[in-house]
């Protein structure tokens, strides 16, 4: 149990049993693991085990990590608080950014995309659904803004929504958070925006993964109950 491949084993079971509980395919689940602060000898031996999706928190500890990792098939994706002056680093480079929660972001992550003809970004919105003053992600009342700058930007699209809800010991408690999550989805798909199609609902996190699920979570984020404790 307690190796990377009994973790992943658990977490697959957990999935499919969230899913049946749910009336859901686990097929549609993407399964993020966060790798921040683990090993690329970790991460490299999951990979082997077969998940491709790999979410980094800070775009330095990426850069490195992708660096000693070249595998072409990992797919990255920046799941961390992402600020303006960092956007070039990241715009065409990572397969998901979870994390776009401000339109000067939008524009930095644009222009950038503008200078590299041929580069594309899918990214997601985060929004700050627990309204916590010191956590990254838009209100919920601008996303309709946010949304609506992607417009300005052909190299940019924008796939769908993440949440980080407030810390808690009790999963529970997240429910309510992925549900105005959800809502939110379903309410900016019935409006056309160019650039714009929201299919992916990031969130759930090892503590609260099966209640994401339950909720309509298409992708999970999960670290340490995959890896284990972070150095
Ligand atoms: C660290 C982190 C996770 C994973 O957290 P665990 O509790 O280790 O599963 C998921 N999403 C974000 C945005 C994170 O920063």
């Amino acid at each position: 149990m307690d190796t990377l491949l009994g973790r992943y084993q658990w977490i697959q079971q957990r999935i499919a049993e969230s899913c049946k509980h749910a009336g859901r395919d686990p097929k549609e689940i993407t399964l993020v693991a966060v790798s921040k602060r683990q090993s690329a000898s970790d991460i490299a031996a999951l990979h082997a085990l077969g998940i491709q999706d790999m979410g980094e928190n800070y775009v330095q500890e990426w850069r490195q990590k992708r660096d000693l990792l070249p595998q072409p098939t990992i797919r990255w994706h920046l799941i961390g608080a992402l600020q303006s002056n960092k956007a070039r680093w990241v715009a065409g480079q990572v397969a998901l950014v979870h994390s776009i929660d401000t339109v000067r972001l939008i524009h930095a992550m644009g222009e950038k995309l503008q200078r590299s003809p041929g580069l594309t970004q899918e990214c997601l919105v985060q929004v700050n659904t627990g309204r916590e003053p010191q956590k990254s992600g838009c209100r919920p009342e601008l996303l309709p803004v946010l949304l609506d700058a992607f417009a300005s930007y052909p190299s940019l699209r924008c796939v769908g929504l993440m949440c980080l809800p407030p810390a808690s010991d009790d999963p529970e408690s997240s429910r309510s958070h992925f549900r105005l999550l959800r809502e939110l989805l379903q309410d900016e798909a019935k409006r056309e925006r160019p650039q714009v199609s929201l299919r992916v609902l990031s969130m759930g996190m090892s503590q609260d993964f099966s209640v994401a699920l339950e909720e309509g979570a298409t992708m999970i984020r999960i670290g340490t109950a995959l890896f284990g404790n972070r150095s």
